[in-house]
């Protein structure tokens, strides 16, 4: 069977899952008996949360006798190099674009990505239907979009079809579509990837080989190495594998192509076609499988190195079990190298103590994804300020640097640029679209990027876009101030109380309600001051003292600061504990203990003394 490999690109809500599910049902590739789930491709709700696609998926379809290997993206840059490894596997894109909105920031990465690699592009208008369609300037923009991002001729001569996803019609003319009695189907878009994508390139000789360019995993079979058959067809039975370490022999005993949404079985698999391979153990990214007797490997490809690190260990607070499932560093573990299955740009290593896991990852949003995943399954958890890797080049420590696009409403240009400074952010473009956005790219230390995307969005009042790319190591450009406060910190286990929180007010902000269980050293608030400050937020009001009763009852307390995953990654500092349970995140101090703290101060005071 011919084969048709092609990647979409589109930004969150265009309607890339309602296509591909259009898609599979017009094509039949659902058995009767088999379910169908509208959201197919979607699988995980913190992609949409997020407002991006986190893994890359595939699904095919059998169109007129011939295959169409359908790749979903990663809208993010942030899992640096997984979308240059799944345009690797294509030959072809087809940019999804709204009707209405138009081509937005978060697509131009990946665009740029398709071009680079010479891919063959072709456009659908989606969403037609919409009654503040604009399918005439919105294709401007598309071509607009092209010019800016250098598109050769060829690319620039884009194929454009019109579609309502939603309903299954597609259109080569936007005439076609009548609005008052729609009717069609999705065959011109099949139709048009039939005609413009290439075939992949043919095989130079019969043994089969394949590219290791993606990982996953599954229930049953663990570890699956996702590739693109180069040279084949490719057998079940012998094989060698090169890895990074040399060459090792293997057997390929579960090859598998996919039908539909299913991976399936298959004894052989023909060149250019998507394949998994199960049961090689080890196995990864830039290794190549191959057969035949002179067997030879394929080019590496790479894997940006992680530049964040974190420690993940159990959490030992004194609510520790009370709201999680998982509690144990065995479960943590386990989870981890789960994790490790599919996530080619996390690595794990065993910590301090074997309760403690360095976990590295490409951003603090990776990390933060995955700490938010493992919650919403059940875990409970402990991690550590967010640090970033520090890399020795000729003798000099390096550490890794970002360029940080941010497409931001007017109203927000002054407070970024200020946090942007304060983060040693150096601008390198700015420009303002005359029509209340800018653009800005700054180029600044991974390091000042933490916990600044939360900020980011309320400075924009969510509507800024921020897209941060691995620019390199250099060499430290020195602190970046960090923590000005210190911590309101509990000195008893017990229930907070609007009284003392009033009380406290003057001293500092509080993360919790009155009313609240704490237990001694679980931080409460920030404070004014530079100092940590322990206080009693558990003391209730006298009640001989009645000549404050009128007074209290007019008491308002300011609302508690809210503490998110990404605010308290921004916040703590090395002495101190996120805990992470799926109910509740609290920041604690390592030690819980306010006089083993000062010990522990003291020591380190008059440690460094000597
Ligand atoms: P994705 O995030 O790109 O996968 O987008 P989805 O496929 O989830 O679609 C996002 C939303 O747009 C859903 O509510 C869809 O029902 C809706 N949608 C998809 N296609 C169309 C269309 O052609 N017309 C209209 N009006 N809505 C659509």
């Amino acid at each position: 069977m011919d084969i048709r490999n092609i990647a979409i690109i589109a930004h969150v809500d265009h309607g890339k899952t309602t296509l591909v599910d259009g898609f599979l049902h017009q094509c039949h590739a659902f058995q009767e008996h088999e379910q169908v789930d509208d959201r197919v491709m979607d699988s995980m709700d913190l992609e949409r949360e997020r407002g991006i696609t986190i893994t890359s998926k595939n699904t095919a379809v059998v169109y007129k006798g011939m295959k169409i290997n359908i790749c979903d993206t990663p809208g993010h840059a942030d899992f640096g190099g997984e979308v240059e490894r799944v345009l690797a596997m294509v030959d072809g894109a087809m940019l999804l674009v709204d009707a209405s909105e138009g081509p937005l920031p978060q697509t131009r990465f990946v665009l740029r990505k398709a071009m680079e690699a010479g891919l063959k592009l072709m456009v659908c208008i989606n969403k037609i239907d919409r009654h503040d369609a604009r399918a005439e300037e919105v294709l401007q923009e598309v071509y607009d979009l092209f010019i800016e991002l250098d598109a050769d001729d060829d690319q620039i001569d884009f194929p454009v079809l019109y579609a309502v996803a939603r309903d299954g019609y597609a259109y080569t003319e936007l005439e076609q579509y009548n609005q008052d009695a729609p009717e069609g189907d999705l065959k011109p878009l099949l139709d048009a990837i039939l005609e413009h994508i290439p075939a992949p390139p043919a095989a130079t000789h019969d043994n089969g080989r394949v590219m290791i360019t993606n990982l996953d995993r599954d229930l049953y079979v663990g570890r699956l190495a996702l590739g693109r058959v180069i040279e084949g067809p490719l057998k079940k039975g012998a094989a060698v594998w090169f890895s990074e370490d040399g060459r090792k022999n293997t057997r390929i005993q579960l090859l598998y192509t996919w039908n539909g949404l299913r991976r399936k079985e298959v004894d052989e698999a023909q060149v250019g076609d998507i394949i998994a391979l199960a049961g090689i153990d080890g196995i990864t990214v830039g290794d190549t499988v191959a057969q035949g007797a002179e067997p030879e490997a394929l080019e590496r490809v790479t894997v940006d190195e992680p530049t964040i690190g974190m420690t993940f260990k159990i959490n030992n607070s004194p609510f520790s079990g009370q709201d999680g499932k998982f509690v144990t560093s065995r479960q943590i573990r386990e989870r981890l190298e789960k994790e490790l299955m599919s996530n080619v740009s996390l690595r794990v290593e065993i910590g301090e103590s074997a309760e403690a896991f360095k976990v590295y990852g490409r951003g603090e949003l990776q990390l933060a994804i995955l700490i938010e995943q493992m919650r919403r399954e059940g875990f409970e958890l402990s991690v550590s300020r967010p640090e970033v890797v520090m890399k020795e080049i000729d003798g000099k420590m390096h550490e890794p640097f970002e360029m940080v696009t941010m497409d931001v409403p007017d109203f927000s240009v002054g407070t970024i640029t200020q946090k942007m400074a304060a983060r040693k952010g150096l601008m390198q473009d700015m420009m303002a679209d005359g029509s209340g956005r800018t653009k800005m790219v700054y180029r600044l230390p991974s390091r000042g990027l933490i916990g600044f995307r939360s900020e980011f969005l309320t400075d924009t009042k969510g509507e800024g876009i921020l897209n941060a790319l691995f620019d390199g190591w250099d060499v430290g450009v020195g602190l970046i101030i960090q923590r000005q406060r210190g911590a309101l910190i509990a000195d008893r286990p017990g229930k907070t109380t609007t009284y003392i929180l009033f009380k406290l007010q003057p001293r500092g902000a509080f993360f919790v309600n009155p009313g609240v269980e704490v237990y001694e050293g679980m931080i409460v608030g920030i404070s004014t001051r530079e100092n940590d400050l322990n206080v009693d937020v558990t003391r209730a009001k006298q009640l001989t003292n009645f000549r404050t009763v009128n007074a209290d009852e007019k008491q308002v307390l300011a609302p508690p600061l809210k503490l998110t995953l990404e605010t308290a990654m921004d916040f703590i500092d090395d002495t101190e504990w996120i805990e992470i349970t799926p109910n509740f995140i609290r920041l604690r101090k390592r030690t819980l203990n306010a006089s083993q703290r000062s010990i522990i101060r003291h020591k380190k005071k008059t440690g460094s003394r000597a």
